[in-house]
């Protein structure tokens, strides 16, 4: 046994029918945990849940289908993992999207979709699991922030609002439910290649700048997030609390 070691525990990491999600699912899997899989799009989340379920066992990977933005499937789902599947030990709340506009062309509606799903979803699933964590005593908390948390840069507005919004966030749910077992914190990727990112790689002059300006020199893959991911998920992490770890090449170090 480590104090990395995950067996027996649950966790749900929504997002995760591919990309960074499932990489972080992957991850706590091989960990030893069993984990329910989440995304909007149910052919996608069923094609993932069977790629893991015949390298994991299918006992240990479940699905769900939701939509992290609307509280009423949010309470269905978590109820429904609770009674069906089990309690849920570990949350990370990584279903997030993007949308490139400057501040001044942004539409009021685009804003307030980007909010809803990289701010406000976190507070919804993450109040409905930790009900039942702090009933418990204990539960992990892990929210998938950004470098856009420290940094900002032009055309991804809403995005970085939200993405500094959940460190906050990450801090006041730790003022509240620290004291009650629960360690809340953020994972803050830097420059992934996935297909949210896809685009940037494409370009060929964003792409120098970003190899570049990363102390790394190269773009993180969603494997480079796994061990930090089980470190915040795991016993290895019971007293760091309300921390965002920068998983980022050493980009925000250095100007
Ligand atoms: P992807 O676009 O590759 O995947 C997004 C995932 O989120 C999919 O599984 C998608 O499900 C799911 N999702 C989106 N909206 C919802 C919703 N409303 N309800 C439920 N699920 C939803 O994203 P990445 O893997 O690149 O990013 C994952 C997280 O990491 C995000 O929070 C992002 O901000 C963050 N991040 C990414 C970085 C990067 O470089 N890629 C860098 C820093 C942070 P479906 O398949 O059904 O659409």
């Amino acid at each position: 046994m480590t104090p990395f070691d995950l067996t027996g525990r649950l966790a749900l990491v929504t997002g995760s029918s591919r990309g960074i999600g499932l990489a972080i699912a992957a991850g706590l899997l091989r960990a030893g945990a069993r984990v329910v899989l989440n995304g909007m799009n149910p052919d996608r989340l069923a094609a993932t849940r069977d790629e893991l379920a015949a390298e994991f066992g299918p006992a240990a990977v479940a699905g769900r289908a939701f939509d992290v933005t609307a509280p009423d499937q949010v309470a269905a789902a978590v109820a429904d993992v609770e009674a069906g599947v089990g309690p849920i030990e570990i949350l990370v709340n990584n279903a997030g999207l993007q949308h490139r506009r400057p501040l001044l062309e942004l539409d009021l509606a685009d804003w307030n979709r980007v909010l809803a799903t990289d701010l406000t979803s976190a507070f919804v699933v993450g109040r409905e699991v930790a009900r039942a964590q702090l009933a418990r005593g204990h539960g992990k908390i892990v929210n998938i922030c950004s470098v856009q948390t420290e940094l900002a840069r032009p055309s991804i507005g809403a995005y970085t609002a939200a993405k500094g919004g959940l460190r906050n966030l990450t801090r006041a749910m730790t003022a509240e439910w620290a004291g009650g077992g629960l360690q809340i914190n953020g994972l803050a990727p830097g420059y992934i290649h996935t297909e949210m990112t896809q685009p940037l790689v494409d370009d060929a002059s964003f792409n120098g700048w970003i190899v570049g300006r990363t102390p790394a020199a190269r773009w993180g893959t969603p494997a480079d997030l796994v061990g930090p991911a089980v470190f915040l998920a795991s016993a290895a992490s019971d007293f760091v609390n309300g921390q965002v770890l920068f998983v980022d090449g050493g980009l925000t170090t250095v100007v």
